[in-house]
């Protein structure tokens, strides 16, 4: 429809510490990198507006509530939020395993109609790799979501993952 038409949409990023996940958000927001970045500690929260065919989405970014000592905070962490993103590292097997936890925990906790995107983040320690990226990609479909993986540190793969999402959002009437 019209250019004019402004979507908000919530976004929660899970995966387990050290994948990435703030260094992720940073890059999409700020299109930086900080290489001494300290693990989230509670959540913390970022908006970035993105115009993806015509159409402008203003993602409110919904970082970690993931820690035990937080976890009655989960329910309002996932309240109305239209997307989430589950970040594992590439060189690292048990934080790709970790991802069924936290697809329990978004299918406990997050709305039923929640779209899912899968991210492999740092693509570019390709010599340190444990998982491939056919076995991630046959995981991601077998759940339903959307799968890239990502570079924070290079950027590599980051916008095309923001506006892949977007695209799988329904349509507002
Ligand atoms: P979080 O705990 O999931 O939020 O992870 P952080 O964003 O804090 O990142 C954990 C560590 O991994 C930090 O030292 C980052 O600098 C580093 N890191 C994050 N993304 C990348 C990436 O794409 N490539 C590389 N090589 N390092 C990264």
């Amino acid at each position: 429809m019209s250019s004019l038409s402004l979507r908000e949409v919530k976004l929660c990023l899970l995966g387990d510490a050290g994948v990435g996940k703030s260094s992720l958000v940073l890059r999409f927001v700020a299109d930086s990198f900080n290489e001494n970045s300290e693990s989230t500690i509670g959540a913390s929260f970022m908006s970035k507006t993105l115009i993806v065919e015509d159409q402008t989405f203003k993602y409110q970014i919904w970082d970690t509530a993931g820690q035990e000592k937080y976890r009655g905070l989960a329910p309002m962490y996932y309240r109305n939020a239209a997307a989430a993103i589950i970040v594992y590292e590439i060189t690292r097997k048990q934080s790709f395993e970790a991802l069924k936890h936290w697809v329990k925990e978004l299918r406990q906790f997050g709305p039923s109609n929640i779209i899912l995107a899968i991210a492999g983040n740092k693509s570019d320690l390709e010599s340190q790799r444990q998982v491939s990226s056919d076995e991630a990609k046959e995981y991601a479909d077998s759940i339903d979501a959307l799968f890239v993986e990502t570079s924070a540190l290079t950027a590599d793969n980051v916008s095309y993952l923001f506006e892949a999402l977007s695209k799988r959002l329904p349509q507002e009437s």
